[in-house]
């Protein structure tokens, strides 16, 4: 077994080394803590890039099933082992390879479909998916939907052999860049709230959907509102069962509170922190000058280290194709609470020069930690906020009584 890891670790490192371009290895220093430059793929029909590395990157990839190493092969997946699994990412981490697809495709419909599509639905999408030809979206919040979830209106009425969708989401991130949604529609309104919710999956190109962008302070936005008016959705596109939405919803949510706990964690390699100490604190090429901040920076270094060790021990008990259950509220809250105090903490050791928005007189990186640190208030809201995931913990987790 040894020798065949290691066998596997020899080829992927000479395969990763002769393939991987070097435009899409991430240059030393240039990476924050849940950055991802638009040199990335997301996939879909909508995608274009100006380096071509990006679409080279992506398809050699996934010829090997290598953009969801752990998904079967017959799904589009690399059918690797979770050992091989974490060696492919060692490999790709030390040769700094950017990832080669990212999306909402890989981390949270996917791993749904996995587990809750039929073999139909998982045929048809997740190869798909694995080759970055789909892109998608996430129909959850509404106007008077959002921490309450359940209380959501848009409706779909069953004529024929379609269901009829009409309603308002709110929030969707990249919609307007997305071909297909997912999402919650109320299908039986006189049930109790949870049990009338039915999941299911749409082309966004279906006559009815109308998306618009809000525009946000920052002059760029990832958020869309996304109107529905009398939108076909024909009913195989049901995942899961008709009224049983709400227990697919908090699956997906469940991959989607890992994956956010994760994306927004920093390089193991590197104490940004403490790099920026030394250039920004006067006498601090040893050892940080500033006491309280050195306790600060220990702190935030140490409450890394076990939430990443959690996380890799969590994991490694999961079985492949495993649905994360109340344990994601907790990676979710301490991941994205962390992540506020460090990229605070980032932007206060810069001082004067942890205040620049664009413009001459601030290095990129310097910029990049304001924009960090702003996007970091984000994290605590999406995907359900703090105070959510400490109700969800209090309940499921702790056996608190409501
Ligand atoms: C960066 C980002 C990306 C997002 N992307 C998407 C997306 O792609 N698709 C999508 O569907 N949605 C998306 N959202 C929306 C997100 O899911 C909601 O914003 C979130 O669920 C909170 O809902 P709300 O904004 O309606 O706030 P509310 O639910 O109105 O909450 C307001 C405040 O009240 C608190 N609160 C509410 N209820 C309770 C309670 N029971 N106990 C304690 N405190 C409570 C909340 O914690 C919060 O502080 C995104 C949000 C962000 C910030």
């Amino acid at each position: 077994m040894a020798d065949h890891l290691e066998q596997f670790r020899e080829r992927t490192r000479s395969w990763l080394e002769q393939n991987c371009p070097q435009s899409m290895r991430v240059q030393p220093g240039t990476r924050a803590p849940g950055e991802l430059s638009d040199e990335v793929a997301w996939g879909g029909r909508n995608e274009h890039h100006t380096n071509p590395d990006v679409a080279t990157w992506l398809a050699l990839m996934a010829e090997r099933g290598w953009t969801a190493p752990l998904w079967p092969k017959e799904y589009g997946g690399g059918g690797l082992s979770k050992p091989e699994a974490k060696i492919l990412g060692e490999e790709m981490r030390r040769l700094r390879c950017k990832p080669a697809l990212v999306g909402f495709g890989l981390t949270m419909i996917g791993p749904l479909l996995l587990e809750h599509g039929s073999e139909a639905q998982k045929k048809r999408f997740l190869p798909e998916v694995c080759r970055g030809e789909i892109r998608w979206c996430q129909g959850y919040s509404e106007p008077g939907a959002g921490s309450d979830l359940a209380g959501l209106q848009t409706k779909a009425e069953l004529v024929g052999d379609e269901y009829v969708l009409n309603g308002q989401k709110v929030w969707t991130s990249y919609a307007d860049k997305s071909d297909w949604m997912f999402i919650l529609t109320r299908t039986d309104p006189d049930a109790p709230k949870h049990t009338g919710i039915t999941f299911m999956l749409f082309d966004m190109e279906t006559p009815g959907v109308t998306v618009r962008p809000i525009p946000l302070i920052s002059g760029a936005s990832p958020f869309c509102e996304t109107f529905l008016e009398d939108v076909r959705v024909p009913k195989d596109q049901v995942v899961g069962d008709v009224n049983n939405g709400w227990t697919m919803a908090k699956a997906l949510l469940g991959h989607e509170r890992s994956m956010i706990s994760e994306i927004f964690n920093e390089e193991r390699e590197r104490n940004l922190a403490v790099e920026a100490a030394r250039k920004y604190i006067p006498g601090s090429e040893e050892r940080i000058a500033d006491a309280s901040l050195r306790d600060g920076i220990a702190q935030l270094t140490m409450d890394k280290v076990c939430l990443d060790l959690t996380i890799a021990r969590t994991k490694e008990a999961a079985k492949i194709g495993h649905q994360p259950g109340p344990e994601s509220s907790i990676f979710k809250y301490y991941a994205t609470e962390l992540n506020k105090r460090r990229t605070a903490t980032m932007v206060s050791i810069m001082g004067p020069q942890g205040l620049g928005w664009e413009g001459e007189g601030f290095e990129p990186s310097e910029t990049q930690a304001v924009k960090n640190w702003l996007r970091a208030r984000g994290n605590s809201i999406e995907g359900g906020t703090s105070e959510i995931q400490l109700n969800i913990i209090a309940k499921r987790v702790l056996g608190l009584p409501d």
